[in-house]
Formats: structure tokens, C-alpha cells, sequence
């Protein structure tokens, strides 16, 4: 009773702000401060979500979520994940092709727009290599310039395909130099708060090759670039780690830390390498997200918060045998020591063609805006359901 007091007298509230700010720029209204327990009492029409997860997981398709949970647990359905109560099936493509990679499917999750396999965050005019598209924003780019508060984590070289297609503009995913340096040129706001990611190596040769480097680029824009989570001042609340390799669980809750103390909510993007081109690497990375994504549902609140997985394409992995009780991946020690090149693998009950294949990618969603994650659509749906979810219109 004491609610539809409430929420007529909100509505009222509402439909003022809505007037007073429909002929004021976007913005105005995108960054008041409603706190979405106020909104959320509008009948049919859920409030907007506070803060944003999205978890990739790089090339789980259905068939990997449904190995890694045989692999983890003995029996399938058994990831966390798997209980969550919206599933749709994300379909890859680029432009051009059907199979994608990890450039034009993250990309395309990011901004939108599908475009060609290699390019990062731009659109298809571009050409790989050769000649840059237009840009196309980021949705970090869109809470960057309203105020949140961002991060992105990565397992793999944070100027790498995935994570680069959060922050970055490239013609070529190869560039990881050009790409790393524009974390520091941000286009909206001050660019991504927390950066925790891998590739030291490869991204420090593509830096000297551009004459700059980690302590050069630290000091031009007085942000530190650390080597380890653990060098990380609990001081700094905008740190950026390059390191050999990352700790993905460690760093999402260091990351959460930071983020959830931002007075206008937050956008993580966390990405742990699936690949099963080494199926016991591969599922065990799929079992341990999935484990960490159980630990972050359990410290933010659904009610102002979406969290969502996906895949940036899926991959050829497929069970096609075996009992209960029966190890998985029988026959793996003896492909580990001899045929581990080999594009077909045959084990025991386990069959993996080494490369990304085309069909559909599982995304499921849980919280604040989740209910948007329904049926098939194309990746560049993902887009708009974030946007949905914060309330924001497209540019
Ligand atoms: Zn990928």
C-alpha cells in the first residue's frame, strides 16, 4: 500500500525532471543523481541500472560453458553462470565473414557496430593495416564522459584485441604500441580509471618501436605504470598494471575497491582468456571465472547492478562422449607430450578443431536490466541493452 503512494507521487517526480530536462543536452539528465531505488518503483518500468560487469570470457561458446562444467563439477548445468535467469544467443559475424575474431567481436559488443575482423573499434571503412575507419564509441567512452567511474582487466596483453576494443581506436589489432599510448589520450573523460592487464613484454618492444616506453609514458602523464597488483599504492585510485601475467580474480576485486566507491556508479570490463586450443587450460580458465563471477555477484548489489557474460565468438570444441564419473578429458596427458600442434585433436570423448568457428554465442545476464538479454540477436544488441540498462541514448 505504503508503495503506490510512493510510486504515484515519483511518477509525478519523474514526469517534472523529464519536462524540466527534455530540451537540455542529454547529459544533464544522464548524470542527475537519481539513485535508481527511487526509480525503480515505476510500474512495468525498472529503474536504470547504477553500475555495469560485463564478463567475456574469450571464445566460450555453448560448448565450452557446458565442458568447463563437466570439467569443474562432474555433471553439466553446474556453473554459477548457468543459474542465471536470462539467456540469449549472440551472433558474431563481421561485415565480410562469418567467423570472427577477438578485434571485431568485442568491437562490435563495445560500440555497436559490427566491422572487419583485425580492426579495433572502428567502422568497416577501415581497412586492416592500411587505412583507419571512423571511430566508433566505446560504451566506456559513454560512461567515461558522464562521470563513472571504469576499469578494464584482461589475462592477455591489455592492448590485445579484447580489452583494447573497450578504450582504443585502431585499424590494425597488431599495433599494440599505438594502442597502448591512447589509454593516456583518452577522447571522453579521463580515461579508464583502473587498467590491470598482461603483455608487458610485447607491449614494451611495439612502445620502444614508437621511441616512448612504461617509465616515458608514466611520466609524461603522471600515472604510474606498475608491474605488479601487489606495487600498487592503495593511494593510487586510477592505477594502471602491465604485468607478465595477471591474476584476473585478484585483480576484479582490487578493481571493485576502487569502483564501488564511485558516487555515480561503474563500468568493469573483466576478460579471461576460454581459447581450447589446450582444452584442459581453456575449461579450467572457464571453471575459475566463473568462480570469481560467483564471488562478485555475492559482493554487488542486483538491485542497481547488471552483471553479464558473454563470448567475443565461439570456438570448435565439442563432447561427444563419455560417462558420469569418467575423467573428461581422457587421452589429454598423451596429446599434451606429442600431437599438441595438431589443428584436429581427438581425444577420448573431447573433439577440438583449432579455431574459431561461427555459431552463436550464449550471453546471460542477471540484475538490474538483465530481462533485455532475451532470444537471438546480433552482438551489436549487447550494446544497446547496456545503454538500455543505464538509460542513456545513443549518440
Ligand atoms: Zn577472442
Amino acid at each position: 500500500m505504503g508503495s503506490r503512494v510512493v510510486t504515484k507521487t515519483f511518477r509525478t517526480g519523474l514526469a517534472a525532471v523529464l519536462a524540466a530536462t527534455s530540451s537540455a543536452p542529454v547529459l544533464a539528465q544522464d548524470t542527475s543523481a537519481n539513485p535508481a531505488s527511487a526509480l525503480e518503483t515505476e510500474a512495468g518500468h525498472p529503474g536504470p541500472a547504477r553500475n555495469i560487469i560485463l564478463f567475456v570470457a574469450d571464445a566460450a561458446g555453448v560448448s565450452v560453458l557446458h565442458a568447463a562444467s563437466i570439467l569443474a563439477h562432474g555433471e553439466p548445468l553446474s556453473l554459477n553462470i548457468q543459474r542465471w535467469p536470462h539467456l540469449g544467443l549472440s551472433e558474431t559475424s563481421p561485415v565480410d565473414e562469418f567467423v570472427s575474431d577477438s578485434a571485431n567481436g568485442m568491437s562490435a559488443i563495445m560500440t555497436g557496430v559490427k566491422t572487419r575482423n583485425g580492426v579495433i573499434s572502428q567502422g568497416p571503412d577501415a581497412v586492416r593495416g592500411e587505412r583507419d575507419g571512423a571511430p566508433t564509441k566505446t560504451l566506456l567512452e559513454y560512461a567515461e564522459e558522464r562521470g563513472l567511474l571504469t576499469g578494464v582487466i584482461s589475462s592477455q596483453s591489455i592492448a590485445d584485441a579484447t580489452p583494447a576494443a573497450t578504450y582504443a581506436h585502431a585499424n590494425d589489432r597488431g599495433k599494440q604500441g599505438e594502442i597502448f599510448t591512447q589509454l593516456f589520450n583518452p577522447r571522453f573523460g579521463d580515461g579508464v580509471d583502473v587498467v590491470f592487464g598482461a603483455g608487458r613484454q610485447r607491449i614494451g618492444e611495439q612502445l620502444g618501436a614508437l621511441e616512448t616506453g612504461f617509465e616515458q609514458l608514466a611520466q609524461e602523464h603522471g600515472r604510474p605504470i606498475y608491474t605488479s597488483l601487489e606495487a600498487v599504492p592503495e593511494t593510487n585510485r586510477h592505477p594502471i598494471v602491465v604485468a607478465e601475467t595477471m591474476d584476473v580474480a585478484r585483480a576484479t576485486m582490487d578493481a571493485l575497491d576502487i569502483l564501488q566507491s564511485s558516487p555515480r556508479g561503474y563500468f568493469l570490463v573483466v576478460e579471461w582468456d576460454a581459447h581450447t586450443d589446450d582444452p584442459q587450460e581453456g575449461l579450467q580458465n572457464m571453471a575459475d571465472f566463473d568462480r570469481l563471477i560467483a564471488e562478485v555477484q555475492a559482493r554487488v548489489d542486483l538491485d542497481d547492478t547488471l552483471l553479464l557474460f558473454t563470448a567475443d565468438h565461439s570456438f570448435g570444441l565439442q563432447v561427444d562422449g563419455g560417462s558420469r564419473g569418467e575423467e573428461l578429458l581422457a587421452g589429454y596427458d598423451a596429446w599434451k607430450t606429442t600431437g599438441s600442434d595438431e589443428v584436429i585433436v581427438r581425444l577420448d570423448h573431447v573433439l577440438i578443431n583449432d579455431t574459431h568457428s561461427a555459431e552463436e554465442v550464449p550471453v546471460l545476464a542477471i540484475g538490474r536490466g538483465g530481462e533485455r538479454v532475451s532470444g537471438y540477436f546480433p552482438n551489436t544488441h549487447l550494446f544497446d541493452v547496456i545503454l538500455d540498462a543505464w538509460g542513456w541514448r545513443h549518440d
